[in-house]
């Protein structure tokens, strides 16, 4: 049997909404019970795009997370409903069943995620439903998908070597969104967004003319990266773990190198690194 996932590659994410537009319009007023009831037109998102704002001007970073349920497999949902309301399939797939959950007002509070919704008309919870109904009937992948024009999302058996999200799985590494939540999650990430480092490279003795080619080396919590200060004389390390520590280092022939000691706290902007001529 199947155990079916999705990769969600957030570095590929463009935030155009089409998933959740392609899910609204899925589900906003149409009834596939037993698979679920028909969504209401206001407050429910069961697939959700969130924004995640980084660095501070004149460096700024969007970032844009899709966020639908989870399917997890340790799913806290499951463990409060009574009558088996909520129940996993064989192929993984998490579904609220919409009669047995009838007034079963604490279900959406179990989700760490927060991906169940209240109808308050109804009085059932809801979520997305990996678009199981669609999949029954021999569809290839749910609404949201298809309907992504980046790649950012890529459905399939993740159990399965031949099938292009375990392929693409095994080189990516995808992670839980919130690893800590401890839920094995069928959805999982790649490129969610962590800290950078940046600066401007500029040279004391050439005023108004942006450093190109200079070496900058990131050391620190085990890594050891470089790169080089583009034409604007600008460099970047991305994808750094938070509250850890690392030394910058940027040399230029004939400068004498800057180091910096800096804590991830945050996002980190160097600025202008001023490099003085060697005498
Ligand atoms: S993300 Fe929330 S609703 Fe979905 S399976 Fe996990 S705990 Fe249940
Ligand atoms: S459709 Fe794709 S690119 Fe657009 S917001 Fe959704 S995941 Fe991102």
């Amino acid at each position: 049997m199947a155990r079916l996932g999705i990769l969600v590659d957030v570095t590929k994410c463009s935030g155009c909404h089409n998933c959740f537009l392609a899910c609204r319009d899925e589900y906003f007023g149409n009834d596939y019970s037993p698979y679920s009831a028909p969504q209401p037109l206001d407050g429910q998102f069961w697939m959700q795009v969130k924004e995640v704002e980084r660095g501070s001007y004149p460096r700024p970073k969007l970032d844009y997370i899709p966020i639908p349920c989870m399917h997890c497999e340790t799913a806290p949902c499951m463990n409060v409903a009574a009558d088996n309301a909520v129940y996993r399939r064989e192929d993984g797939i998490v579904l609220i069943d919409p009669v047995k959950a009838k007034g079963q007002r604490d279900i959406p509070n179990t989700c760490p995620y927060r991906v169940i919704f209240w109808n308050d008309e109804l009085e059932i919870p809801q979520k997305c439903s990996m678009c199981a109904h669609r999949l029954d009937e021999g569809d290839k992948e749910p609404r949201c998908v298809e309907a992504c024009p980046t790649g950012a999302l890529l459905f399939g058996d993740l159990d399965d070597p031949n099938s292009e999200i375990a392929k693409r799985s095994a080189v990516l590494g995808p992670a839980a969104f919130h690893p800590e939540y401890e839920t094995s999650p069928l959805v999982r990430y790649f490129g969610l967004p962590k800290r950078f480092v940046a600066g401007e490279v500029v040279r004391k003795d050439v005023p108004g003319e942006c450093a190109q080619g200079a070496l900058v080396t990131l050391e620190g919590n085990g890594i050891t990266r470089e790169t080089r200060s583009d034409s604007y004389g600008d460099f970047e390390f991305d994808g750094l773990e938070k509250n850890r520590a690392y030394r910058v280092r940027v040399e230029h022939v004939g400068y004498a190198a800057r180091v910096f000691e800096i804590v991830t706290h945050t996002d980190v902007d160097l600025g202008e690194v001023v490099l003085e001529p060697l005498s």
